[in-house]
């Protein structure tokens, strides 16, 4: 929720379910200063890091939730959501801002029959951007990496670039 310390002192939703939807509240709302209002839809992820959003006291978890409605006409008043168990609950939550986060599914598949995907579906490459078939050169959010953002989606496009002059150079 790298939007996060934009809303200070404001209620925010950021609906998802897995690590990176409950990490990611984590630093805004967990600092001192500029406290923003997290209500988080989770909790599929890793326990240890759900025990320390449960801590937050400006955070409301409610796990598993389907996401009804945006509210508000010509600025977002809020979200209607419903459980997804039996009960059915549906709830009106009063947010400034929503912050969607549900899964990565990577959009590889149309490279599934070169092997150079991992089994997350995500691009494998090194250093330089390349894949394991000469000429493929990948960048951004699509390859397996540990941050993605758009500063480094943004590096990794500057290297796969220069690979790929390169690559061409040397075969003139
Ligand atoms: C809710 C949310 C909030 C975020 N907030 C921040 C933030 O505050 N700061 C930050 O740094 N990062 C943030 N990020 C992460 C950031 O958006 C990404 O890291 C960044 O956009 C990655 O850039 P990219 O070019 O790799 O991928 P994308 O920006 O996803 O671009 C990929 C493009 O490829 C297109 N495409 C897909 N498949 C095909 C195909 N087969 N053929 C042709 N085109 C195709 C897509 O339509 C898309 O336009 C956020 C992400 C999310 C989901």
């Amino acid at each position: 929720m790298c939007a996060g310390p934009q809303y200070p002192g404001r209620a925010v939703v950021p609906p998802g379910g897995g690590t990176p939807v409950v990490e990611e509240p984590l630093p805004p709302a967990g600092t001192e200063k500029n406290l923003p209002t997290a209500t988080v839809f989770a909790l599929t992820a890793d326990p240890k890091v759900c025990d320390k959003l449960r801590a937050l006291p400006n955070v409301t978890i409610y796990p598993y939730q389907d996401v009804l409605e945006f509210l508000g006409d010509d600025k977002l008043t809020g979200v209607r959501f419903k459980s997804t168990k039996e009960d059915a609950t549906e709830r009106t939550v009063n947010c400034d801002g929503v912050f969607e986060y549900i899964g990565l599914e990577p959009t590889a598949g149309f490279c599934k029959d070169l092997g150079i995907l991992d089994r997350s579906g995500c691009i494998k490459t090194d250093q330089f951007m390349a894949t394991s078939r000469p000429g493929i050169f990948a960048a951004g959010d699509i390859i397996v990496k540990f941050l993605r953002q758009v500063a480094t989606a943004c590096g990794d496009g500057a290297i796969a670039g220069n690979s790929a002059a390169k690559y061409v150079e040397a075969r003139r």
